[in-house]
């Protein structure tokens, strides 16, 4: 069989096919190392690189899926550390306002120390990790593959895997249709590399401490009609960007597409704090634009034929879903081609989670876009996201990790619905006050985090205490919670050897 693309998703699938015992070749366009977007993890993508680990064999998957034993065996391979996810509120013309616990400022915590925290990935280090040891499980990998159709010919392939993320292989080779018009969310984006940017601590010294160090999460800057994001790498480089619905845009630019360096230096003019942070900062490589980044297919597999999730749809970056839903997609199709290739039943399911799940993703960043302008409302919406989260975190420690259930809350009766809920809720315009209180309702039956708590000021830590109090949500005694305190607590000590795998 064949897989296009060897970003990680195509390298790692690549991997697992290989140890099954299949043949598989490994076509690249490109060759690595290659610059690639879409670095920071989430507690659930390290949790399915860990279960990758187990069940394949892949002591490396575990060792990079905290960041703890990433140091300890990696140090080589660039990373930043990732503590949770950081979100600040910005006005045109006005520096960031501190109003202490008041501030427009919500920090949510994804894990409890920096050993078992997760990572920002440089993808030029990692996917070139990946892409070696596929090859040495005994992948057949092409780089600078001028022409794949000739390719996957010349190998005489009984089934194609596209991972050839927005490049699209398969949607051309087959002319699959576009499902762009399905997808709500719309934003441009401006992005690069830096150097020299300034920490938040630096820029807006004296906010009350929250749950880790500001910096040391995924920085979110929500401006009007958009948001920027900024993940620091331990060597100091930060990837920062823009993406700006049609309306942010609008607001900085009349030009279709613009320059990208210009269009920077114009947003971070009009937001003070955000100019501060980057007064200094030097573009490590040119600046990009792309006017529109969402892309979307009507199918996801067919006969001899399956699209990795990036293959498929891509939303937005806010809330870092792609990383964990490309993990999750890796460990359904292993499941699949575990006995060969996969039956035609296999693939209609993956096929209808894949659409149900970008929808989900969709409507909670189309949520998102809709709140932006309220940082209150927001702060609420995302909450959705923390709580189905760390829910879903939680039962995949606890009590059960099962691949085919669904990402983001899909399939679940009452996170479900949420997403298309608070979009209509929003859209709505809804009164002060009404949205965050609905929130606060709608996730109680799944907030094993203690989320809308007006008491904690939108500073969460991991909160092993609430964990424990509300313990029936997950289906579980007070004693078994405690029972597995250690491990929610510890991990694996980085000094320990990497797991003996089965
Ligand atoms: C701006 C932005 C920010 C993001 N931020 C995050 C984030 O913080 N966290 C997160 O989890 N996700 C994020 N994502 C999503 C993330 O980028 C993707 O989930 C991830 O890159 C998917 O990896 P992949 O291996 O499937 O595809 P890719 O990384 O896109 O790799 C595809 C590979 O296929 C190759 N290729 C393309 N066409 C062909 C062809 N015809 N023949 C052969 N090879 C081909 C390419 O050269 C490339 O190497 C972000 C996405 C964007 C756009």
């Amino acid at each position: 069989m064949a897989i296009v693309g060897s970003g990680f998703a195509g390298s790692v699938l690549a991997r697992v096919l290989a140890v099954q015992g299949h043949r598989v070749v490994l076509i690249e366009r490109g060759a690595h190392p290659r610059f690639a977007i879409g670095e920071s993890t989430t507690p659930l993508a390290n949790l399915a690189l860990e279960r990758l680990a187990r069940r394949y064999g892949m002591a490396d998957c575990y060792d990079l899926a905290a960041h703890g034993r990433w140091l300890a065996r990696y140090p080589e391979l660039m990373r930043g550390l990732k503590r949770g996810f950081t979100f600040y509120r910005h006005h045109p013309g006005e520096p960031f306002a501190d109003r202490g616990l008041n501030s427009e400022r919500l920090l949510v915590a994804a894990s409890p120390s920096d050993a078992i925290a997760d990572s920002h990935w440089l993808r030029a280090d990692v996917d070139h990790h990946f892409v070696r040891e596929a090859i040495a499980a005994g992948v057949d990998y092409r780089d600078h593959v001028e022409d794949t159709s000739a390719e996957l010919d010349r190998h005489r392939v009984d089934f194609v895997i596209d991972a050839s993320g927005p490049g699209g292989f398969l949607a051309r080779e087959l002319s699959i249709p576009s499902g762009l018009a399905r997808t709500q969310t719309r934003s441009a984006l401006v992005f690069s590399h830096f150097k020299d940017v300034r920490p938040m601590a630096d820029v807006v010294p004296g906010l009350p401490d929250g749950p880790y160090p500001d910096d040391c999460a995924a920085m979110h800057h929500v401006i009007d009609g958009g948001w920027m994001y900024s993940l620091r790498f331990d060597n100091g480089v930060v990837s920062a960007g823009f993406a700006l619905s049609p309306r942010g845009l609008a607001a900085v630019t009349a030009a279709r597409t613009p320059d990208a360096t210009r269009l920077w230096r114009d947003l971070l003019g009009r937001y003070p704090t955000i100019g501060a942070a980057f007064a200094d900062a030097k573009a490590v490589m040119p600046l990009g634009f792309r006017s529109r980044i969402q892309h979307r297919l009507t199918r996801a597999a067919g006969p001899r034929w399956v699209l990795m999730p990036h293959a498929y749809a891509f939303v937005d970056p806010l809330f870092s879903t792609g990383i964990a839903w490309s993990l999750r997609a890796i460990e359904r199709l292993a499941l699949c081609f575990e006995d060969g290739l996969p039956d035609p039943k296999a693939l209609r399911r993956y096929e209808r989670l894949l659409g149900a799940e970008a929808d989900q993703i969709d409507r909670l960043v189309a949520g998102a876009y809709e709140a932006m302008d309220h940082f209150a409302l927001f702060a609420a919406q995302a909450l959705i996201y923390f709580a189905t989260m760390s829910f879903a975190e939680a039962r995949q420690r606890l009590v059960e990790a099962d691949p085919w259930s669904g990402f983001l809350g899909v399939g679940d009766p009452v996170l479900g619905p949420l997403p298309r809920e608070s979009l209509r809720r929003l859209r709505r315009g809804p009164k002060r006050g009404d949205f965050e209180r609905w929130v606060a309702a709608a996730i109680a039956p799944r907030n094993i985090a203690g989320f809308a708590d007006p008491a904690a000021h939108n500073l969460y830590p991991v909160d092993l205490d609430v964990l424990v109090d509300r313990h029936a949500l997950l289906g579980l005694s007070r004693e078994e919670i405690i029972a597995a305190l250690p491990a929610l607590r510890g991990g694996v000590a980085t000094n320990q050897p990497s797991v003996v795998l089965p």
